[in-house]
């Protein structure tokens, strides 16, 4: 059958969405861009905001309209909070987020669709188990969430916190780097929670990946500042780990984060901030930050932007309030009109900006190891050519290099030249393995 996968919101549902694509091809069912008239379509959803809900309910209709003879399929946390005004949509089958781990064998049992073992068994098929030019994967880990943050649905949405068995988490890798990946992302919802429910922590499972497999770069996707292992910084000893840190603070006033229930104060989070700096050469730490929560005054927000600007990260995403139903936050007096909103996101974004100027500016001169994306085939032998992907401390470089790297490793020694504003982007050269001995000019 011709399977097409599409997704929104985080990176745990792109992790579900690798993952089902891989399992469906081992069935032996043929995984296609929606364009190429798929048969099944399967959307993993999101609903972490109203807008999210809107954009689900509309892909969905899309999708119907596109694909009129197929077979839909929807998962995700708008199908978990809302399965019957999904199933109204016209959805041949509703996946909640606690059976996504039993979605292709539901696919094959309730819609009639056969499994093709035969194909399964083709080796030429393993070659075939991820896109090509797919070099970074994400890896879910952990699903669920004990805490109830006043703004957040999705632990509504994902339930108790449960956590994948080390084994599979280290056979899925396995298989990931055996096809080209040279990345894993580890992904959780509560990602600082895995092995609550295995009596272990996350530091014993990147051990683990780090002693049984041989993936080149391991990172970690968004984790909250808090129910981090007493060993967490130690782990930066191997120089596989990447130093990146993508903390949520969502603000920077205490007063605010008591009324989001957040699990972390400033002070808190300032000294795993430090901590970290000291513990990890070249540390890249980014965040998140709501703008405008109900009830946040002029004075808070004064607090929170001060705060967030001598913290000094390297990228802030920036979202401003909306209420989502179903959440305690949607009760709360104190709404910030949307002009105020407006004014406090753009004063954000220009501190941050002016903050990840500082830090790009600070890798001039540096040599590091930039993982290379895009096709690299269409280069003439003789061309300089500009390529680009991510440094460890996951900085976008544009790379001029000659001669393109044409098989093998993308991972390419890069010397940091200069910075670019207009494409917020590092500037650098390959270093070929002849000069990497001579220290950069
Ligand atoms: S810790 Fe994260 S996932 Fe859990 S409730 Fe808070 S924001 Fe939501």
């Amino acid at each position: 059958m011709r399977v097409a996968l599409q997704t929104l919101g985080c990176r745990v549902n792109e992790a579900e969405i690798e993952r089902w694509s891989r399992e469906f091809r081992a069935a032996g069912h043929q995984v296609v861009p929606p364009s190429e008239n798929p048969e099944l379509v399967v959307l993993n959803s999101c609903a972490v905001t109203q807008e999210a809900v809107r954009k689900s309910r509309g892909l969905l209709r899309r999708i119907h309209r596109e694909h009129p003879a197929a077979k839909l399929v929807l998962s995700g946390c708008y199908a978990t909070l809302s399965p019957s005004a999904a199933a109204a949509l016209g959805v041949d089958l509703v996946v909640a987020n606690s059976e996504k781990d039993r979605l292709l064998e539901r696919v094959e049992q309730e819609l009639a669709v056969a499994t093709m073992p035969a194909m399964a068994a083709d080796p030429d098929q393993g070659s075939l188990l991820l896109p090509v030019n797919r070099h970074r994967a994400f890896v879910k880990v952990q699903d669920g969430c004990r805490y109830r943050c006043t703004f957040c649905i999705v632990t509504v949405a994902r339930g108790a916190e449960r956590s994948r068995p080390p084994a599979d988490v280290v056979d899925e890798i396995n298989t990931l780097h055996a096809s080209g990946v040279e990345e894993v992302v580890l992904t959780g919802v509560h990602l600082g929670g895995y092995g609550s429910d295995l009596g272990q922590g996350l530091d014993q499972l990147v051990r683990t990946v780090l002693d049984r497999t041989a993936i080149p770069r391991l990172r970690f996707g968004s984790i909250e500042p808090w129910d981090l292992p007493e060993a967490f910084l130690e782990l930066w000893r191997s120089p596989r780990l990447m130093p990146h840190l993508h903390l949520p603070l969502q603000s920077g006033c205490d007063a605010t984060l008591r009324r989001m229930a957040r699990r972390c104060k400033t002070r808190d989070y300032r000294r795993l901030v430090d901590q970290a700096r000291a513990a990890i050469p070249e540390l890249n730490i980014t965040t998140d930050v709501i703008v405008g929560f109900p009830g946040e005054t002029d004075q808070e927000w004064e607090a929170s932007l001060a705060f967030i600007r001598d913290c000094g990260f390297g990228h802030v995403h920036i979202f401003p309030y909306s209420p989502r139903e179903g959440t305690k936050a949607a009760e709360l007096p104190g709404a910030v009109p949307p002009e105020t909103q407006k004014a406090r996101a753009l004063s954000l974004r220009e501190a941050a900006m002016e903050a990840r100027r500082a830090f790009q500016a600070r890798c001039v001169g540096q040599r590091v190891e930039v993982l290379i994306e895009g096709d690299l085939k269409k280069a003439g032998a003789d061309e300089i050519r500009s390529l680009s992907g991510y440094s460890p401390n996951y900085l976008r470089v544009g790379v001029e290099t000659f001669p393109p790297p044409t098989a093998g490793s993308r991972i390419m020694t890069v010397e940091i030249t200069g910075t670019d504003p207009q494409r917020d982007t590092l500037l650098g050269r390959s270093i070929p393995a002849a000069d990497r001995r001579t220290p950069p000019a």
